[in-house]
């Protein structure tokens, strides 16, 4: 593994697999990192085991310059480029001979290959290399460092096993998807499924309920039966259902609503470019832009699409 490592993006995703990330490298492993907002990086700082190997860097060149293998996680396409592309600022301002670049953000495929073009073309000699690697399991599984990464690589590429054993750090399924940007193609994917799976459990729930029935036993139900699903056991959108769940915590944390609308809707362009016929996607991102706008919804985890339903609350 690469003695000096580098992570940007402490967010709700972020900070988790920062955390993991310092855990599992050898302690002489340095760690910079980086986000625009500068509590989360004092938070991280305090946060880790070995605070005096954490480098609290300026911007995202200062990071390129202190590490070898950078992570990115940032939310959307435009940040992704700020973070890689700035002129002064930004990963690409340095000199990126030889570095391992790995972004786990849920981008848009065309902004990955775009910008993995540009690392590629920052340096000729000892060009650097560009993955997407985005991420599944949401914050709980960044805190126990079991998430799935999805890996624009191929099964053979030969830096295939260095990111297997980098990404392991943080997760317990490294899928290498085929090439560049079919990582971000499997999680897109993922995620217009998954998404679906919450807005129909959340209204299987809430017709169940009027009916009387009581959620648990529904749940129960579900899950021995045809209708069950990873969100019906594990984060079932019906507070109190699942009580370790963010839906039992006022939908507090977890994968935001606008998160999932930005999702749908850069499954439904993925969709459009490749001819693919969605039946579903027109209502379930109509569920999902709706609840972002609501206030009782927005910035809470994508599941509140419960609450959007006017499903009853305990
Ligand atoms: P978040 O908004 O909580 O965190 C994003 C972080 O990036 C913030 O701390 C923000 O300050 C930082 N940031 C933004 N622009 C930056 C820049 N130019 N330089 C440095 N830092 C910058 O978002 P999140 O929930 O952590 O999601 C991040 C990505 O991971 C998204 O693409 C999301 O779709 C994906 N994802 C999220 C989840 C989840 O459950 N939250 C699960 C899987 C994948």
């Amino acid at each position: 593994l690469p003695g000096r490592f580098g992570f940007i993006g402490l967010g709700a995703m972020g900070f988790p697999m920062a955390v993991q990330l310092c855990r599992k490298l050898p302690s002489t492993t340095s760690v910079a990192v980086f986000d625009i907002n500068k509590a989360a990086i004092e938070n991280f700082v305090g946060k880790v085991d070995n605070p005096t190997r954490i480098y609290a860097a300026q911007d995202a060149k200062d990071v390129a310059e202190h590490a070898d293998c950078i992570i990115t996680i940032v939310p959307e396409g435009s940040h992704v480029k700020v973070v890689y592309l700035t002129s002064e600022t930004g990963l690409l301002a340095a000199d990126t001979a030889g570095k391992l670049f790995i972004d786990s953000s849920t981008i848009d495929p065309g902004t990955s290959l775009e910008v993995g073009k540009a690392v590629s073309a920052s340096q000729s000699t000892h060009p650097p290399s560009f993955y997407d690697a985005p991420v599944s399991g949401g914050t709980a599984g960044a805190e126990k460092g079991i998430l799935t990464f999805m890996v624009g690589a191929a099964p053979d590429d030969p830096k295939f096993p260095l990111l297997k054993e980098i990404l392991l750090c943080m997760g317990t399924s490294v899928n290498p998807c085929g090439g560049p940007s079919l990582g971000l193609a499997a999680k897109l994917s993922n995620n217009y499924l998954s998404g679906l799976i919450a807005l129909a459990t959340a209204e299987a729930m809430n017709l169940g309920m009027r009916c009387g029935l009581d959620p648990k036993v529904l749940s129960n139900c579900f899950a021995s039966s045809s209708g069950g699903s990873w969100v019906n056991s594990t984060v079932n959108p019906v507070p109190g259902v699942s009580p370790d769940a963010v839906t039992s915590k006022n939908y507090e944390g977890g994968f935001k609503v606008q998160l999932m609308k930005k999702d749908m809707t850069l499954a439904i362009e993925a969709a459009k470019q490749v001819g693919a016929k969605l039946v579903l996607a027109g209502s379930g991102l109509a569920a999902y832009a709706a609840a972002s706008e609501d206030p009782q919804c927005r910035d809470r985890d994508s599941r509140v699409v419960y609450r959007w339903l006017g499903g009853h609350e305990p």
